[in-house]
């Protein structure tokens, strides 16, 4: 979904133009344009220029007359026919009066986005197939074993774990001035994108498709990223909603960290939202051409300080601005997103469960000790282990870390939040009698 910014065909320069630049460049870009005109006010004369540049360059264009509600459809929509779009919808946005029919009745229609959701390729399973190295050979031995549950336990994972998006999104946070606009320049090349932050109008929230290594990458929400001179004046704010949907949006979080200043409130909560969100992250100090050797060491030690959650994540030391380091980023990246989407076959995380009990048990809780029987993954980006026994509410939170940190290394999944879930009792995977 791209929200552009507003469409003013006529503007020559300044904001409104660049706007209106983008938004041509949006639609070239879309599969459906969804033109929403203002069914209160009748129809504009720009409206008719609009229309008829889209009909020139849209692929597929539905009419939305808004703020129609409380008006019969026929008169709502009436001016609207002579736009030649087509049969005008008539909506609320406001009220979402007619919305769920315009999605459903549109959105089948678009193509699907094939190539979010292409199965790893053989060859490109590198770090996964790494995740098993130490491992011994697969299947056989637990087999005798096991039960129906496990068994149908073993296909759920193996099914889900079939997806693993060949594209790799990306979203680059951290707080103001960090440099986040000149990485993302850095990785995409030259200026390709630019983006206004004015009050008052809406921000653009663009993706932008780069390869790089032979990797295929989207940078999500790059709102950041701006023509430096020739905008004069860009007015830019911290925007945690905007910040939130960034790292919703992606598979591995990149967050900023400036080397010449000290770890900031605002750098833990950013690297709290991205922990509770489960994505994957890599950790970049920038600006660290600017750092001498007693900040280098300061920064190191107020990161473990600080951001010692983040043990997870690898750090990488870098200078956006000259363009050092960005390979290794770029590498823990792919590594992250690798982790994220690790494939964990059941026996294998079950053997790694058993041996993890065998080298310490859970601790006994009055007369009763949590027994932990097998494991399954239940979830992707983060990986989630789902963990089946008795007594499992017993488990406590210093031996569910012990578990996460002992599954983590046993399948490598370095760069990414690790899920233990416990279910005791009753198996969600038991066949019913
Ligand atoms: P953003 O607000 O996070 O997007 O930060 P910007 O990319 O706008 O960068 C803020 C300032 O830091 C700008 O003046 C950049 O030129 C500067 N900057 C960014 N990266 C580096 C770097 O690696 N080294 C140095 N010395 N300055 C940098």
């Amino acid at each position: 979904m791209i929200d552009t910014g507003g469409f003013e065909p006529v503007a020559k320069s300044g904001i409104a133009a660049e706007m209106a630049r983008q938004a041509r460049q949006a639609v070239l870009e879309a599969d459906l344009v969804v033109f929403v005109v203002d069914g209160r006010e009748g129809m504009a004369g720009r409206d008719r220029d609009i229309a008829n540049e889209l009909r020139k360059t849209a692929a597929r264009v539905v009419l939305a007359v808004n703020k129609t509600e409380g008006q019969p459809r026929a008169t709502a929509v009436a001016d609207f026919w002579s736009l030649g779009l087509g049969d005008p919808w008539a909506i609320s946005a406001a009220h979402g009066d007619g919305v769920a029919d315009l999605i459903e009745t549109c959105l089948p229609q678009a193509p699907e986005p094939v190539e979010q959701w292409i199965p790893p390729l053989e060859s490109e399973a590198g770090i996964v197939d790494r995740a098993s190295v130490g491992a011994d050979s697969e299947s056989g031995s637990i087999a005798a074993s096991q039960s129906v549950a496990q068994v149908a336990a073993t296909n759920a994972a193996d099914a889900l774990a079939t997806t693993r998006p060949r594209r790799i999104r990306v979203a680059v946070v951290g707080r103001p001035n960090v440099g986040k606009s000149t990485l993302i320049n850095t990785l995409l090349g030259e200026e390709r994108m630019i983006a206004f932050d004015q009050p008052g109008t809406t921000r653009d929230a663009v993706s932008a498709d780069f390869d790089r290594g032979g990797k295929s990458y989207t940078l999500v929400d790059t709102a950041g990223v701006r023509r430096r001179g020739k905008v004069t004046e860009v007015i830019e704010k911290f925007s945690v909603v905007k910040t939130l949907q960034a790292i919703e949006d992606s598979h591995v979080c990149v967050l900023l960290l400036d080397a010449s200043q000290d770890v900031a409130d605002q750098d833990a909560h950013i690297a709290g939202f991205v922990l509770e969100s489960g994505r994957a992250l890599v950790v970049g100090i920038n600006k660290w051409d600017l750092a001498d050797e007693h900040q280098r060491d300061r920064i190191k030690v107020e990161m473990a300080r600080k951001l010692g959650f983040l043990s997870f994540a690898r750090t990488h030391f870098v200078s956006a601005r000259e363009g050092k380091g960005i390979g290794a980023l770029m590498r823990s990246v792919n590594e992250a997103h690798a982790a994220a989407f690790a494939k964990l076959p059941t026996p294998r995380l079950t053997r790694a469960l058993h041996e993890a009990v065998e080298r310490q048990t859970p601790p006994r809780r009055g007369m009763v000790r949590p027994k932990l029987r097998y494991a399954h993954q239940g979830g992707q980006n983060p990986p989630i282990v789902v963990i089946h026994g008795n007594a499992l509410d017993r488990v406590p939170d210093g031996y569910r870390r012990y578990l996460e940190g002992w599954f983590r290394e046993k399948f490598a999944l370095q760069g990414t939040p690790l899920r233990i879930e416990f279910r005791s009792g009753t198996n969600p995977y038991a066949p019913s009698t």
